[in-house]
């Protein structure tokens, strides 16, 4: 059901400002007396730099902001809330993109990003211990130069651990290396009545439920993480880099296919079609060609022998399959510009359109060709261009739906041919997220997933972290529901009725 939720399209641009902001009250007077009042944010302007994530097609301004400096403040403050009955939502860097850190009208956000403290390094146990609003790259510097932290967002040097945690991210590195569930050994968690928890620790394995398994993913709606115990590994002996240009994504397609099925494992495989190249190479000049069909990013690691081997492999089949060209890189620097057009891919389609609306779903590998093509049948269709950039070796596809939000009804279109595209990959075989979460722009989608049991399952999960759904309400699953509450038969909201709402 939704309704009184935000609707897309709602973003930034098109919203009239409030004539005056919430008041919470006594409560907003609490949470400056536990961060001090200059840490809380309740003037309108203000307020508008929070309300929106990456994905600014959703706008919400929220009563207020709070910006706590310490684990026992965030604490204070859930507790705060609380006593309020106030929901809340947790916030990194914003950089998600799917709406997780979208605020609640009524509610408070809770940003994390004056926690960047990295607590411990202890590299001889490949354990770092630090703060959530610690950035991605920044625990891979700390660990620096014979250690690196592998999960590795495009996003990397603004997105915090906490968010990472909370979305269970991946990045180019995961096809070998695994996503950031595979990397956080224990955290210190807040649950939304203000206790303190610990969940997991240092060493891998703990006896128990895996709680920390089900808080990594969970999408800032079983508590605020104010500690993370991380998963560090030792560098590889080598890496080898290249990128290579092929006719078509079919084709590139084909050598992903056989370099896998070969049994060569590459540390990252990533593929660009022909509009996020042309888009990453005006923005970068990285010197890829504009005319190519696709760009194969394939990167081996290891020690060199392996990697030499291996390459000297990948490079074969790459020619057999009839690469145009082939470049190599030949030291670090080569091997920076090669990954700067591949991670400059999404904030570079500015340079193709005035909007774009960025998907996120997994399919099988095998069906890459099949799905590529669906979507340029159902790009056509929308008169609207879709450009694929992508985690190859996973089947991670992030179709990046182009579109004019100034001319009528295109925001729109962007966001059905969007679902349409989801709907096509879960048809495939494959998933409605790999990365990104379902947050509040994905949660229709999770019943073409999930039946009704699985649901309730993670619905009393949830109740069993949060029973007065404080923690990011509205978000992941299809149809908030008390805690408490069995599904029965479907009788028609009132507000359905009168048109205000629709199910999903
Ligand atoms: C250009 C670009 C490229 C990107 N590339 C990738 C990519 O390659 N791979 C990938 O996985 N993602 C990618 N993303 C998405 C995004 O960066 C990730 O989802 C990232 O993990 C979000 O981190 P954040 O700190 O910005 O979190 P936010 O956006 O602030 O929050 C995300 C979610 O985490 C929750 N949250 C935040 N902190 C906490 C906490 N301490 N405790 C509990 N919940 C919390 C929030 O409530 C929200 O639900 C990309 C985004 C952009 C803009």
């Amino acid at each position: 059901m939704t309704g009184a939720g935000p609707a897309f399209g709602e973003g930034p641009q098109e919203r009239e400002p409030r004539e005056r902001p919430r008041d919470l009250g006594p409560l907003a007077e609490e949470l400056g007396r536990i961060a001090g009042a200059e840490q809380v944010i309740t003037q309108e302007h203000q307020l508008r730099t929070y309300e929106s994530d990456g994905l600014l097609q959703y706008a919400v301004t929220p009563a207020a902001v709070v910006l706590p400096g310490s684990a026992e403040e965030v604490q204070q403050v859930v507790r705060a809330c609380h006593r309020a009955g106030v929901p809340w939502v947790a916030r990194g860097a914003g950089s998600g993109l799917s709406g997780g850190a979208l605020p609640i009208e009524d509610g408070v956000l809770i940003g994390l990003a004056r926690l960047r403290r990295i607590l411990e390094v202890d590299l001889e146990n490949q354990r770092v211990l630090c703060e959530p609003g610690v950035t991605n790259v920044a625990v891979s510097e700390a660990v620096g130069p014979t250690h690196f932290y592998p999960p590795d967002p495009s996003s990397q040097i603004v997105c915090t651990i906490g968010g990472n945690v909370a979305e269970n991210s991946g990045g180019a590195h995961c096809f070998k290396y695994g996503f950031t569930t595979n990397y956080v050994t224990g955290l210190e968690v807040i649950l939304p009545d203000g206790e303190l928890l610990r969940l997991g620790g240092r060493e891998l394995d703990r006896p128990g439920y895996d709680l920390v398994g089900a808080f990594v993913g969970s999408e800032g709606t079983l508590g605020v993480a104010t500690k993370v115990w991380l998963r560090v590994v030792t560098k590889p002996e080598s890496v080898r880099t290249l990128v290579a240009f092929f006719g078509s994504t079919s084709q590139a397609g084909e050598v992903v296919s056989e370099i896998v099925s070969g049994g060569i494992v590459p540390g990252a495989i990533e593929m660009m079609d022909n509009l996020s190249i042309q888009a990453a190479e005006a923005h970068t000049g990285a010197g890829y060609p504009e005319d190519a069909g696709a760009a194969l990013v394939v990167e081996l690691d290891g020690s060199d022998a392996e990697c030499e081997a291996r390459f000297e492999q990948v490079v074969d089949i790459c020619e057999r399959a009839g690469a145009d060209s082939i470049r190599v890189a030949r030291d670090d620097a080569e091997r920076g510009v090669i990954w700067k057009a591949r991670k400059a891919a999404f904030a570079a389609m500015g340079r193709v359109a005035p909007n774009y609306y960025v998907q996120d779903s997994v399919i099988p590998r095998t069906r890459l060709a099949e799905v590529l093509g669906r979507i340029d049948e159902l790009s056509d269709e929308y008169g609207l261009r879709v450009a694929n950039v992508f985690h190859a070796g996973d089947g991670n596809l992030h179709p990046l739906v182009c579109y004019d939000g100034r001319a009528e009804g295109e925001a729109e279109r962007a966001e059905e041919l969007s679902g349409l595209i989801v709907k096509t990959c879960v048809d495939a075989g494959g998933s409605i997220t790999g990365e990104h979460g379902v947050g509040v722009d994905k949660k229709r989608y999770m019943p073409d997933m999930f039946g009704e049991p699985d649901l309730a399952a993670f619905q009393k999960l949830r109740c069993a972290f949060d029973p007065d759904q404080l923690a990011n309400p509205g978000k992941l699953m299809p149809t908030p529901r008390l805690c408490g509450e069995v599904p029965g038969p479907y009788r028609q909201h009132p507000l359905e009725a009168a048109g205000v709402a629709e199910r999903f």
